[in-house]
């Protein structure tokens, strides 16, 4: 270095990589459209100062006053009276099988249409799942097909440890129903509305009367923390339980004393810091996503063999993603032919979720029926339905599809 130079400065000693910088088209090459995701995160813009406020305050741990905050916030968003943050949805769910008590041998009820992680810890612990159909009505777990099976659980003497119902791409199972039945044979609910924050059920928030709920702040959710979930109940002595558990079961005392072990399943304040700044977002958000969905109807409803995801008279979906089906036998092009030509301009869209009675992981799994959620599978393709979409890429993802259906899409 020459005499007299400055010293470099020390840099930060966290270096994030610079975004690249979108290089200018060159002249006559045509510009790629932009890409079209099916639920990118979205800014509110206040979540840089939350962040600075955070790492200033020097609470950054899994503890302290930022995630108190963002459980009093959740609390008021849902009116659970009682809320743990933590890492992560499926941490959620983890946390609530050990309330409940699942041991090895037990069995599990879920509807067969959902994410794996409404099973996978519980499997994890031993547990044997049962996968049970949904109703067409609403996609979600089937209440009549519930009570069949619960009586025939009755006669062979095994009930299940918990049914867990699941709020599908944000669309409140039929809860009410699905809790009279339980209780009658005092079976616990654990409510997977991972999907569904800001949902409604007969005007009470998702998961609201199930013993235990899950929510999640995942990225691609309706809102996030970059990642986060909650557990919440009405009872305070189980949350107070999984809070315990989610700090490695730490007893109270001087020295470390566990009279059982647990997990790191908090949520780090950091995090916490995003999801308070994301929450006040939700109204607008669940209105924003609804109206993604009631354009697609519109754009899209009058072609052959369109269908979409029914939203029954009990509840007001937040509509996380938006479901269409496409029907090739009643005129519509096959749902993969679909997507690849969604993918080929840009555009991402999902199937819908594969059963788990479908999944070559729970090959010996029992289940009962199954066959509603597979043609749910068979023809549902997940459309972009960002909070953040504008009307004009909606307009390209549905003149896309239209442009699948030849004629008919003219
Ligand atoms: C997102 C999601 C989860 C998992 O939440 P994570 O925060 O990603 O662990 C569980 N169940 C359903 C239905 C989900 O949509």
């Amino acid at each position: 270095m020459p005499l007299g130079q400055a010293a470099p400065q020390p840099g930060p000693i966290l270096r994030f990589p610079r975004p690249a910088r979108p290089r200018p088209p060159s002249a006559g090459a045509p510009r790629a459209p932009e890409p079209i995701l099916l639920s990118p995160p979205q800014l509110t813009g206040g979540e840089l100062a939350a962040l600075r406020a955070t790492l200033d305050s020097g609470w950054i741990a899994p503890a302290g006053p930022v995630p108190e905050a963002f459980e009093a916030a959740l609390a008021e968003a849902t009116g659970f009276p009682h809320l743990l943050a933590t890492a992560s949805g499926t941490a959620a769910l983890h946390l609530g099988y050990r309330l409940l008590g699942v041991v090895p041998g037990d069995e599990v009820w879920t509807s067969t249409l959902t994410f794996v992680a409404t099973i996978a810890p519980a499997v994890q612990m031993g547990a044997v799942p049962r996968f049970l159909d949904v109703t067409p009505e609403s996609w979600t777990l089937d209440p009549a097909l519930l009570e069949r099976e619960l009586a025939r659980a009755v006669r062979r003497g095994r009930l299940p440890r918990a049914v867990v119902p699941v709020d599908l791409f944000g669309q409140c199972c039929d809860l009410d129903a699905i809790l009279a039945l339980c209780e009658r044979w005092g079976v616990p609910v654990l409510c997977d509305s991972a999907a569904a924050l800001g949902a409604t059920q007969r005007g009470r928030h998702a998961g609201r009367g199930a013993r235990l709920a899950a929510f999640s702040f995942n990225g691609n959710k309706i809102v996030t923390a970059g990642g986060g979930g909650a557990l919440a109940s009405d009872d305070p002595a189980l949350i107070a339980r999984a809070r315990r558990l989610a700090n490695q079961a730490k007893e109270p005392s001087p020295h470390y004393q566990h009279e059982e072990t647990g997990f790191t399943y908090a949520l780090s304040s950091v995090l916490a810091a995003v999801g308070l700044a994301q929450l006040p977002a939700l109204p607008q958000r669940v209105e924003a996503r609804r109206a993604v969905f009631a354009r697609y109807r519109e754009g899209l409803g009058d072609l052959p063999g369109v269908g979409f995801m029914p939203e029954p008279a009990w509840g007001q979906a937040n509509r996380w993603l938006s479901v269409a089906l496409f029907h090739p036998r009643a005129g519509a092009p096959d749902r993969e032919a679909v997507r690849e030509a969604l993918s080929a301009l840009g555009i991402e869209s999902r199937p819908v979720w594969k059963p788990l009675h479908l999944q070559p992981a729970f090959r010996d799994a029992p289940q009962a029926g199954g066959a509603a959620a597979a043609r749910l599978f068979e023809a549902g393709l997940c459309l972009p339905s960002g909070s953040g979409l504008t009307p004009a890429q909606q307009e390209r993802v549905i003149a896309a599809i239209r442009a699948c259906f030849g004629e008919a899409g003219r």
